[in-house]
């Protein structure tokens, strides 16, 4: 190993390698609690795609596997590094270096911060859509290889929809250019999609285009309390069914409202009898605006909601956003979180907060549940005591009991988080023998050695 460090150092650079343990061990594991890890031989930091090529070429001559590594933000294991591997941070790889607003499109490196790029282009009027919640720290390489989602998806979809073309460096080092600059465009097959959400398992992404949108008009927001979760469900299945197409639609239980009213020392208007709130948003601006918000508010209120509320001020829309934004840190006053993330069809939204009601009372833990209402993507969030050995394991059945509710309502085990470290043998339910075959064959094809990533996923051999 001591030949594969020297020569890591030799394309790299003493600043580039870290071997120190004290500071390789914060470069372990992402920030999902219930993912194993390991420690790994050496953390680079390559600044170019040659330095990058450099370091897969040494480590595949020795065998030593490559855990590709951007914020480390990811809520799945997918970055967490196995036993005497080198995890390769892109943070030193943040230009973005080029916006044209004719052609609407931004070239990036692949450790650009997605506030950062989302920024840049403001000043150009124009948009890059996806926003997960982390976008102030998680960069777009690990966006691309999770294929995040956010609060906007129901309008402008996942990472993919944003996506042109990528860089890629591959198993034997060589570089890999998918996609295009253009709007259109099918030649071959769509490598583009195959790397976006494959989770560092088939190569480093280097470099990415990416599409970018008109600047949107300021949203108009509403509010909408519901006693049950059933009548807030029917409003989301009516909105959908209606053809009305908000910014954004996300939904809070009443565990996570009662959370965020304590935190934040403020009153979201649901009312004591609040089980479900809807929050949408409108960017369609001025009229048009006014008219998406008032068609919503009519299916509030014909599905049953107490309370309807509807404001074209900003700041007042910012500030139940940063409310709902605030769950994960509101339930921190209560114990330690552990997020889910399963996506189900629209019209089952309700079925999933009364099964995750049901699944709290069973191993007696508290589980707040928000969600992106608009995609039926949801986020029951157990909380538990981290120095309780015994809540621990209930908060994991709790997990795999919320996986398993998702499944039987027809939904996915993952809308955005990933499979990683922790889903792999939700991922082969899911997918089942065939679909799981297939991943093989394409993990083989492209990284014979299984250099990338090992263990994420799925079990490649
Ligand atoms: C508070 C909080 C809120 C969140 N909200 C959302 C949300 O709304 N929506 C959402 O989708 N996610 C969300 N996440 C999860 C996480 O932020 C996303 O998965 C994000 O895309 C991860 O980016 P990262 O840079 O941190 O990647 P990392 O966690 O470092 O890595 C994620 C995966 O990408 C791979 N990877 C990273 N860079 C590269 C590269 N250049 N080439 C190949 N593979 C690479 C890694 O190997 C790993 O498999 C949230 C996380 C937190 C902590």
């Amino acid at each position: 190993m001591e030949s594969v460090i020297a020569e890591l150092r030799a394309a790299l650079g003493d600043t580039g390698v870290v071997t120190d343990p004290e500071v390789t061990a914060s470069y372990e594991r992402d920030m999902m609690p219930l993912a194993p890890y390991g420690s790994p031989l050496a953390v680079v930091l390559p600044r170019t795609v040659e330095e990058v090529q450099a370091v897969v070429r040494a480590c595949a001559r020795a065998r030593v596997p490559i855990v590709p590594r951007g914020a480390g933000s990811g809520l799945s294991g997918a970055a967490n590094a196995v036993d005497g591997c080198v995890v390769l941070v892109t943070t030193k790889m943040n230009a973005i270096l080029e916006i044209d607003p004719d052609d609407r499109l931004a070239v990036v490196e692949p450790g650009v911060v997605n506030l950062d790029l989302r920024a840049a282009v403001e000043k150009h009027g124009l948009f890059y859509p996806p926003d997960p919640s982390s976008y102030d720290w998680c960069t777009i390489g690990g966006n691309l290889s999770t294929n995040a989602g956010g609060l906007c998806c129901v309008k402008y979809g996942v990472t993919t929809d944003s996506v042109l073309g990528l860089e890629v460096v591959l198993a034997d080092g060589e570089v890999l250019r998918t996609g295009r600059r253009t709007v259109k465009g099918v030649a071959g097959y769509d490598l583009t999609k195959l790397f976006v959400g494959s989770e560092g398992t088939l190569g480093v992404i280097t470099k990415a285009t990416l599409a970018l949108r008109p600047l949107p008009q300021a949203p108009a927001t509403l509010v909408a309390a519901f006693s049950t979760t059933a009548a807030a469900g029917a409003a989301v299945s009516r909105v959908v069914r209606e053809g009305i197409v908000p910014s954004l639609m996300e939904i809070m239980d009443r565990s996570s409202i009662e959370a965020v009213e304590r935190y934040l020392r403020t009153e979201l208007g649901a009312g004591p009898g609040c089980a479900a709130l809807l929050i949408c948003q409108s960017d369609a601006g001025a009229e048009a605006g006014r008219r998406e918000l008032a068609a919503i508010e009519q299916v509030c209120a014909s599905s049953g909601a107490d309370l309807v509320h509807s404001t074209d001020d900003v700041s007042e829309g910012r500030d139940l956003l940063t409310a709902r934004r605030a769950v994960l840190p509101a339930l921190e006053v209560y114990g330690a979180w552990l997020t889910d993330d399963v996506c189900v069809p629209r019209t089952r939204i309700a079925e999933l907060i009364g099964g995750c009601e049901r699944i709290s009372a069973e191993v007696g833990l508290r589980i707040a549940v928000v969600g992106h209402a608009g995609d039926g993507n949801m986020h029951p969030t157990i909380v538990y005591d981290a120095a309780s050995e015994d809540e621990f394991a209930r908060a994991r059945r709790a997990f795999d009991e919320i996986l398993a509710l998702g499944l039987s309502l027809g939904g996915t085990v993952t809308g955005e988080h990933g499979v990683g470290k922790i889903k792999r043998e939700w991922l082969a339910r899911e997918i089942g023998p065939v679909g799981l075959r297939v991943h093989r064959e394409i993990k083989n094809a492209l990284d014979p050695h299984h250099l990338f990533n090992p263990g994420s996923m799925f079990d490649a051999r």
